[in-house]
């Protein structure tokens, strides 16, 4: 089949670059020009596992191409994708002005019948708006889609390629049928592809994103609890997770959730509820948690140098959002470097892939960045541990406390177990576990 991708950020390459390794024949078109002239230099742009291979093979075999040249990709395509941003505005709602604008661009050089189908994350009633939109501009048939992505950053490809569902809302039995098709080589051990209405469609997306939030935020609120009766969450987590009813996953404490989504998706459920009249009471909550959180670490930090953190050196380990991948938008590591800063921290820090990202768009804060984990550490008074990277899971405690002049390490993701770090002579702050000091 031949398809448009209009957007070509972490969602729109990575379903551009999975459709064609499908064999259909695929154009991605961006505004950004810096970001396609590296494509066309056969140069992936974001970090994500496993996706180069394919974007390689891909541009190799011919079906993988990069324009901006919008007209040609719409003439060129039977479905068009729209991958493009919704970010949070002021009031929490989504900015739909990306998506309204492109689909006026395309309206009028639809040249014969044409899918247009959303994958960006879109409030309920979307479809109908483009619909509008497109409508009086469009000279030819046309159907408006709502297809939300499920992809997790950092395991994109993998998701992409075998969705444990693809959730498709539309009621045209012309777009059905067509999306279907292109969906099939991606269901084949038998996942569904789920079909609804266009609303129901556009709310799923939310729906999951802001239960997980919802799940982690419920988490984080027990490991409070645990703090203060001096249980320990872990344990607690895996007491509760082994009921497959709860499930195994998303119920890890930590410093609050962040990433490009959830903070925007659960904001921008929240504004349509309340447009709609109604109050979520859960979310009001988990959002109030997540914002609670991301200040616990500092506070643990300030404690321990009993309020004065002026000229404190610290050394941060993770700076993106989550493992695996370079996406820095709303990673919770920069509101804590925010913080430790303007209580007179200096922040040395050390990521895999995100440091780069951090220095070009966050200049404001003045880190010094480390070329490895242990060098971030030489000389720093304490540690603290942000992002769950693998290689920081099994550290040489023993050179740690050599390196932290006050030995200590303040763990935002619970990957070590309190004991063994304090067997090695270092104070141990984590989440929703008592704190051990063990360098006596
Ligand atoms: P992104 O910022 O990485 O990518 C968006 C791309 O659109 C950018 O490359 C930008 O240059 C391009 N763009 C902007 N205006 C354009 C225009 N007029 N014409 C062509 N290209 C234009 O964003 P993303 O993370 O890929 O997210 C896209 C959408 O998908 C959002 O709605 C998001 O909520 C949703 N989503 C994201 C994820 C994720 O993990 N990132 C997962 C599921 C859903």
């Amino acid at each position: 089949m031949k398809i448009a991708v209009i957007g070509t950020g972490y969602v729109g390459l990575v379903t551009g670059t999975c459709f064609a390794e499908t064999g259909n024949n695929v154009i991605c078109v961006d505004i950004d020009q810096e970001k396609l002239r590296k494509l066309r230099a056969g140069t992936v742009t974001i970090y994500e596992p496993g996706l180069e291979v394919l974007f390689e093979r891909n541009i190799k075999e011919g079906r993988l191409h990069f324009t901006d040249d919008l007209k040609s990709a719409v003439e060129h395509a039977q479905i068009i994708f729209l991958a493009l941003p919704t970010p949070p505005q002021e009031d929490g709602s989504a900015d739909l002005q990306y998506v309204l604008n492109v689909a006026r661009d395309i309206a009028p050089l639809m040249t014969g019948y044409k899918v247009l189908v959303n994958k960006s994350t879109v409030p309920v009633g979307t479809a109908d708006k483009v619909r509008a939109i497109v409508q009086p501009l469009a000279k030819v048939e046309f159907d408006v889609v709502s297809n939300p992505e499920f992809l997790r950053e950092g395991a994109a490809v993998e998701d992409f390629m075998k969705p444990e569902r693809v959730v498709v809302g539309t009621r045209s039995p012309r777009a059905k049928a067509l999306m279907e098709e292109l969906y099939k080589p991606f269901v084949m051990s038998g996942n569904p592809v789920i079909f609804m209405d266009e609303r129901s469609s556009e709310l799923t997306k939310y729906a999951a994103n802001s239960f997980l939030a919802t799940k982690i935020s419920f988490m984080n609120e027990v490991a409070q609890l645990c703090e203060r009766v001096g249980a320990d969450v872990d344990m607690v987590r895996r007491g509760i997770g082994t009921d497959s009813r709860i499930g195994k996953r998303f119920i890890f404490a930590g410093v609050g959730y962040g990433g490009s989504c959830f903070p925007k998706d659960v904001k921008a459920l929240n504004y349509t509820s309340q447009e709609y009249g109604y109050r979520f009471r859960i979310l009001e909550s988990v959002l109030d948690v997540n914002k609670v959180q991301k200040d616990l670490l500092v506070e643990k930090v300030k404690a321990f140098f009993q309020g004065n953190l002026k000229g404190k050196k610290l050394a941060v380990w993770g700076l993106a959002f989550k493992p695996n991948t370079d996406d820095i938008r709303e990673a919770p590591a920069l509101g804590i470097i925010a913080d430790l800063q303007g209580l007179g921290a200096e922040i040395t820090a050390f990521d895999p892939v995100a440091m780069p990202l951090v220095e070009r768009y966050h200049p404001e804060l003045k880190i010094r960045y480390a070329t490895g984990m242990y060098s971030a550490a030489q000389g720093a008074d304490a540690l603290l541990i942000i992002t769950e990277w693998n290689e920081f899971r099994t550290p040489d405690f023993d050179q740690l406390a050599t390196n932290l002049t006050q030995r200590a390490l303040f763990d935002g993701r619970n990957i070590y177990e309190p004991e063994q770090v304090a067997g090695h002579g270092l104070y141990y702050a984590s989440i929703g576990r008592t704190t051990i000091d063990g360098r006596k």
